[in-house]
């Protein structure tokens, strides 16, 4: 081969790298600029290895985006649940930083995470309770924390360690469940209350025969008995209301079945003159519905209840009305109306608590468990009632049991002639 042809290939090839030199450049620079693209952006066209190179790089960021997009998703997932958890949460790091905190977290602890986030949560909440609690490290049990933001509420905050040194804080609202804790306990202290007073009296006349039988005269002897058979009534009425009241509270609804409404005024009107013993006058005014939905035991001794409390808390020579009418919703009322002792408007809205009484000697004596009203108006709301009560002290009271339009059974339509 000739000098000439030689130079002739030699810049041929020359030529051909130069060509390939400078396509090298533009697809780097076309990969440079393609990988400063946000994820997603095409690949640029080339063939070839340059072409097997950018499909495999785009595969590849595509792979890591969707892999982070999964990783937004349960983090997504895992913030709104703990969102939507009934109990606050934190999420503390070093230094008790608060990291993340749920809605309910920051109500509960006043935590503003917009401003608070990465503030040691002891900047923020410093009651010393809590503060010693989350600087003391013992967390196996929760800890009982006093509302400082909201007086009266109690809060119960336990702390769970997670990961490397950090923290997860529940914070669970236990007001009602202290205050239900609190009328449990006063309930059980009420009725052990109420029973022993009769049973001291009773076991002191046992005590008193059995020591002095043959001493005592027989009237003595019979007036005791007769005075320990009176604190029994009382001991057994007592159980009675009781068991009403824990029937009424079982969540089953009412067994309701049409009542006749004249049959049941008639009822509760002679048992109002039994008590009574002539020394009232007992009025029955029966305007309203004659059939009624309901069930009838709890009904009837609700509105036994009223009546007899008007004959309690009335002296002798007053006059007590019992009006039955519809009113103007569809619904029905049953008052009772006195002209006795009344009730001084700072007691009203207690009447209703069980063994709330104004006048604790009075209840007694007139045979009272302090529970009447109670009982009364829980079977007023489960029949969807309520009770009204209004009363003025030395002048009377009325107590009105409201009864909705669904307990009112229609009557029948009457045809002409
Ligand atoms: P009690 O067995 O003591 O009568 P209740 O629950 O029936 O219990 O009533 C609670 C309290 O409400 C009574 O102790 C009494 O002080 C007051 N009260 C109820 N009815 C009347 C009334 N008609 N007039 C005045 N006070 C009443």
């Amino acid at each position: 081969m000739s000098d000439a042809w030689l130079w002739v290939l030699v810049g041929l090839a020359a030529a051909i790298a130069a060509a390939k030199f400078a396509r090298d450049g533009i697809l780097l620079r076309r990969l440079v600029r393609w990988a400063r693209q946000p994820v997603g952006t095409p690949v640029p066209d080339a063939t070839g290895r340059w072409g097997e190179a950018f499909l495999a790089l785009h595969k590849r960021a595509r792979k890591t985006a969707e892999q982070r997009e999964q990783l937004h998703e349960a983090l997504d997932r895992f913030q709104q649940a703990a969102q939507a958890m009934p109990d606050g949460v934190v999420i503390l790091g070093g230094q008790l930083a608060v990291e993340w905190a749920n809605a309910k977290a920051e109500q509960l602890l006043g935590i503003d995470t917009a401003h608070d986030t990465g503030a040691p949560i002891i900047n923020i909440v410093r009651e010393p309770q809590f503060v010693a609690y989350l600087q003391g490290g013992q967390y196996a049990m929760p800890r009982l924390l006093r509302s400082v933001r909201s007086p009266g509420q109690s809060l119960q905050v336990r702390a769970v360690p997670f990961g490397q040194g950090r923290l997860m804080l529940l914070v669970r609202d236990i007001t009602q469940f202290e205050r239900l804790e609190t009328m449990r306990r006063d309930f059980v202290a009420n009725v052990s209350h109420e029973l022993k007073t009769p049973l001291t009296v009773v076991s002191g006349f046992i005590d008193t025969l059995v020591d002095g039988w043959e001493d005592l005269a027989p009237d003595e002897a019979r007036h005791m008995l007769t005075l320990a058979g009176e604190q029994a009534t009382r001991m057994r009425h007592l159980i009675e209301d009781l068991l009403t009241l824990s029937a009424l509270e079982t969540d089953a609804p009412p067994q309701e079945e049409q009542m006749t409404m004249a049959a049941v005024l008639a009822d509760v009107r002679e048992e109002a003159e039994v008590l009574s013993a002539g020394r009232h006058e007992i009025v029955l005014v029966d305007h309203g519905p004659s059939l009624l939905l309901g069930n009838p035991r709890e009904l009837r001794s609700a509105f036994g209840n009223l009546a007899s409390n008007a004959v309690r808390y009335t002296p002798a020579g007053g006059r007590i009305e019992l009006l039955w009418q519809g009113d103007s919703s569809g619904g029905a009322t049953f008052a009772v109306a006195d002209n006795g002792i009344g009730v001084e408007p700072q007691h009203i809205s207690r009447l209703t608590e069980r063994f709330y009484r104004v006048d604790r000697g009075r209840s007694r004596e007139t045979g009272g468990t302090g529970l009447g009203l109670a009982i009364v108006k829980h079977v007023l709301e489960r029949h969807g009632g309520r009770l009204q009560v209004e009363s003025r002290p030395g002048e009377g009271s009325c107590f009105t049991a409201h009864l909705p339009a669904r307990c009112i059974v229609p009557e029948p339509v009457r045809s002409p002639g």
